[in-house]
């Protein structure tokens, strides 16, 4: 599923791209896929835009989209907010070559070529709004943008598993089941260590390990797992062979040695190192 690098990477990938083009049509195949306006509306309204600026927010992509007819009774700027979910991707083609079926939106840019959202498991969504808080108000900050300051007060307050915490998209936005496990073995911590049992020390080694990984995912495209996340020219990220902790049970930890394990934690497949990422016990009270 693509998290925080694989999102900025698609970003990057369609912003030179598609930043100056104008929309100029929208077939929308598989109405689901768009939650708001309905369908209908949404190819209406959109096909009047120029695409200004793409950016990304946690998981979402965001186009900044300025309205080109002030004939037309809508905006002067709108914003198309993009999930990828589980299998969510763009392709961009000649308008003429053939869509295949899981190709649910796609708009007509006027240059030719045809923006096209694929998706097999039709779990992605769009929004047409007018604001992007409409959609992402409750998301917390971006893990590459909070200080050091503002992670100590954050996590502070919180109470509970690491595991799900990172996975927690009001706590740090952007961080999925890959980039939790991978900056829990850079920090040394175990997955289901008490949030409100780290020490100042530990705090700090994981705000460094989160904004590592995170950092050197994005450098190299980020992680393709089960061929779920493709770039927009159909390259795989680069990632995956620098993954020490996810999808690595039974191979030996690449600090000590010992063989990476799998447990469920929250209903997800979590992966860590048994000798450097030990469990505490919790403290007994009073103690
Ligand atoms: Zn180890």
């Amino acid at each position: 599923m693509p998290e925080l690098p694989e999102v900025e990477t698609v970003v990057r990938d369609l912003r030179p791209l598609l930043v100056g083009r104008a929309i100029v049509g929208a077939t929308v195949r598989w109405k689901r896929t768009i939650a708001t306006p309905d369908a209908r509306k949404f190819a209406r309204e959109i096909r009047a835009h120029k695409i200004a600026a793409i950016t990304r927010r946690g998981k979402f992509l965001i186009f900044r989209l300025r309205g080109r007819g002030a004939q037309l009774n809508i905006p002067t700027t709108r914003y198309l907010l993009v999930h990828l979910r589980m299998t969510g991707g763009f392709h961009l083609d000649p308008r003429a070559a053939s869509r295949d079926k899981h190709m649910h939106v796609c708009l007509q840019l006027d240059d030719g070529y045809e923006l096209r959202f694929r998706d097999t498991r039709k779990f992605g969504r769009m929004w047409l709004v007018d604001d992007p808080e409409q959609v992402i108000a409750k998301l917390g900050p971006e893990p590459l943008e909070i200080s050091t300051r503002e992670f100590h007060a954050r996590i502070a307050k919180r109470r509970g598993n690491l595991k799900p915490l990172l996975l927690d998209q009001t706590f740090l936005a952007g961080i999925g089941n890959i980039y939790a496990d991978e900056s829990l073995w850079y920090a040394r911590l175990h997955p289901l260590h008490q949030t409100e049992m780290l020490t100042r020390a530990e705090r700090g080694r994981l705000y460094r390990a989160i904004r590592q990984v995170l950092t050197r995912a994005i450098a190299v495209g980020g992680t393709s797992i089960d061929v779920m996340y493709k770039r927009v020219n159909g390259a795989s990220g680069g990632f995956t062979n620098s993954l020490r902790a996810f999808d690595q049970e039974e191979r030996p930890c690449r600090r000590c040695g010992t063989p990476i394990q799998k447990i469920v934690v929250g209903q997800r497949g979590t992966h860590f190192c048994p000798t450097c990422q030990p469990r505490r016990r919790p403290r007994t009270a009073g103690g």
